[in-house]
């Protein structure tokens, strides 16, 4: 029998866990080596909103899309994944934005369509200053990112991969051009290949084995609320304020999803924010701020994941959006590692595209 292939997985965010899980159900041995806890730094701090939406090129769109699909085969095959297909709605573009996104995204098979202000404001009853026309995307909702992950890691847990936290990876082993292990404070980690999932992390450990890869990590500050009673039912993108309610019943909210920028007093900017979702939601005066995250998002230079061979023995998968683009690149990461197959949408994905990398 072939031996199984043995595979350290380097991160426990959301993309970790789903390469994790698709590389454990695809038969290999894996490690999932994690330097704090399981749930990932970026993805903790994510508004997590689950889309193909506007300003991508096509190709990027049917990649968006195609993982929108692998959610929902994840969600039956893996208990207590926290998702809510919600749709989302959007307010926040002017007429001729909005009919040019709308045009170009339904030609592409997007699931989206115009609505008065009566349909919208019966799909939020709550949001004040409805306009006069808006889009709804009926095929977005939303995950609950740190619950997402830890039930794909438990998941692949029982199907047999090790997660080991707190232990983070500080060196790799190498014999000749090849990775052979990955270095922590603990042990020394065997592995055929090495999967770099470290979200803003990975630019610094993969210089550590000579691959240069530079990483924009831009702030995204996100205001949470004290858990409310139902007041947002998906997907809200206003100007200036994207907001959801979480399945615990706090409302989130950034400027924009990826979260707007903290300026040079996070507490006052958030302050400030919080005063902005108060006031655009019926009963909002109601709301509490409870806490606001600032997290940075793993943005390779041109915008797109990298997710592939960097050198031998290590694969790279990084990559923003990456609540969306989580299960997808899971199950195409797990393919080309297991049995060297790579999707065709992966196709402009790969990392050594950015100069520097092999
Ligand atoms: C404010 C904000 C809003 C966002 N909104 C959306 C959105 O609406 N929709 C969407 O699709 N995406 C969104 N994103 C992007 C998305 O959240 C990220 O692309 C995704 O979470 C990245 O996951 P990851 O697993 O690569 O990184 P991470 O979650 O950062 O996980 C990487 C893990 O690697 C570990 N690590 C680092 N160094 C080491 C080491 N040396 N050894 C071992 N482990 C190590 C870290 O501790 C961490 O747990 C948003 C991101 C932010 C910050």
């Amino acid at each position: 029998m072939k031996a199984k292939k043995r595979v350290v997985v380097v991160g426990a965010g959301i993309i970790g866990a789903s390469i994790a899980w698709h590389l454990a159900k695809a038969g290999a041995d894996v490690t999932v080596l994690e330097a704090a806890q399981a749930g990932g730094v970026a993805t903790a701090a994510s508004f997590a909103w689950l889309n193909a939406s506007w300003g991508n090129p096509e190709p990027y769109f049917h990649l968006r899309q195609r993982s929108l699909r692998e959610w929902t085969r994840l969600a039956g095959e893996v208990p207590g994944l926290p998702l809510a297909w919600t749709g989302g709605l959007c307010l926040d573009m002017a007429d001729a934005e909005r009919e040019a996104y709308r045009k170009l995204h339904a030609a592409w098979g997007y699931d989206i369509r115009p609505i008065g202000r009566d349909e919208a404001a019966r799909l939020e009853p709550n949001v004040r200053d409805l306009p006069e026309e808006a889009l709804f995307a009926a095929e977005e909702g939303m995950a609950e990112p740190v619950a997402a992950a830890r039930a794909l890691l438990a998941d692949a847990e029982r199907h047999g991969a090790r997660l080991v936290i707190d232990d983070p990876v500080v060196a790799f082993a190498r014999s000749g051009d090849r990775l052979t292990g990955a270095v922590t404070a603990s042990a020394t980690w065997d592995a055929d290949e090495i999967v770099l999932a470290a979200g803003i992390a990975t630019g610094r450990l993969a210089a550590l084995v000579g691959v240069e890869f530079v990483l924009d990590t831009p702030p995204g500050l996100i205001v949470h609320s004290r858990p409310h009673a139902r007041i947002l039912n998906g997907i809200v993108l206003a100007p200036g304020l994207h907001m959801r309610q979480t399945a615990g019943g706090r409302v989130i909210a950034g400027a924009d999803f990826g979260g707007g920028d903290p300026g040079a007093d996070e507490g006052a900017t958030a302050g400030a924010l919080f005063e902005t979702l108060k006031a655009a939601l019926k009963g909002g005066e109601a709301l509490q701020l409870d806490f606001h995250t600032v997290g940075r998002r793993p943005t390779p230079k041109d915008g797109f994941p990298a997710v592939g061979r960097a050198v031998n023995g290590l694969y790279l998968a990084v990559t923003h959006s990456g609540m969306t683009l989580a299960p997808a690149l899971g199950l195409f990461a797990a393919e080309e590692i297991v049995r060297d197959r790579r999707d065709p949408l992966l196709a402009p994905y790969a990392p050594s595209r950015f100069a520097g990398s092999a």
